[in-house]
């Protein structure tokens, strides 16, 4: 245990600019004995060669059965099946991080990712392109080059791989929108922000009303096209219901929202 220094985040208003803040959080680490997370060291928010690296395999594991499925397009039945399937990979993509986001939200420990983002959201905006998606890079490319090597072993499908590279494409890629949903709209490229208003990618404001008490639902963050069906519908208080009578575990949601999870102070966005 430790006592919080006058000038910890916890303590500083939600209205102080964000270069105060983030000066405060450098003085902060210096204080002796203070535990620091990953999302308070500024030098973990850098990319290193290696998150690069792994969001590079990611990339290639991505463009290689889209472009095999484009090569393989002979007439507009084959292109309107593989323009099909690249918006069916879409639409399970949201719904793919949706419930891995659920997941980490309730059955996730304080080493888990989201945690952190919980009590510091607006640390995503500052987090280096490849430090934000190597994670996911690593497991589509972990994923994806197998089963596209199951697909060209059989000859490839068109649809097959456009289905794969753009589902796969859209999950490495849901950090980046998710970071942008917390962006300030001054800040984003215009194309950003017409995209999140025409529902192409989360909202701002949608993903907002995840940020908020209980945090139980919203968990979608490549369009949030699923957002309203699966909260509506109820799903994940029915998968919760399975996990404990299968498991025995509770899900976090079920329980007063701890302390650790609250956002110490205001996001920039
Ligand atoms: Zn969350
Ligand atoms: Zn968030």
């Amino acid at each position: 245990m430790f006592t919080l220094p006058p000038t910890h985040p916890a303590l500083v208003p939600a209205t102080t600019p964000t270069h105060h803040r983030a000066r405060i959080t450098s003085a902060a680490l210096t204080q002796p004995n203070l535990s620091v997370s990953d999302e308070d060291d500024p030098t973990s928010l850098r990319s290193t060669w290696s998150h690069r690296a792994w969001v590079s395999t990611g990339c290639a594991s991505v463009l290689v059965p889209l472009a095999d499925s484009l090569s393989s397009l002979t007439d507009p039945a084959s292109c309107a099946e593989s323009a099909l399937a690249v918006l069916v990979g879409y639409a399970l993509a949201d719904l793919g991080t949706g419930i891995y986001h659920w997941a980490i939200d309730n059955y996730g420990d304080a080493s888990t990712p989201f945690q952190g983002h919980h009590r510091r959201p607006w640390t995503i905006t500052r987090r280096g392109f490849a430090n934000n998606l190597h994670a996911l890079a690593r497991a589509v490319a972990l994923t994806v080059l197998p089963i596209e090597a199951v697909l060209l072993a059989h000859g490839g499908h068109p649809a097959a791989q456009a289905f794969v590279g753009a589902c796969a494409g859209c999950v490495m890629f849901s950090q980046q929108f998710h970071a942008w949903a917390h962006g300030t709209r001054s800040r984003l490229p215009k194309a950003v922000v017409a995209l999140q208003e025409a529902g192409v990618l989360v909202s701002r404001a949608e993903h907002a009303r995840h940020h908020r008490a209980p945090y139980d639902g919203n968990y979608c963050i490549v369009s949030g096209l699923w957002n309203r069906v699966l909260d509506e519908s109820r799903f994940f208080e029915a998968a919760e219901m399975v996990v404990f009578l299968r498991f025995g575990v509770r899900p976090r949601s079920w329980d007063e929202t701890a302390a650790e999870w609250m956002e110490e102070t205001g996001s920039d966005s």
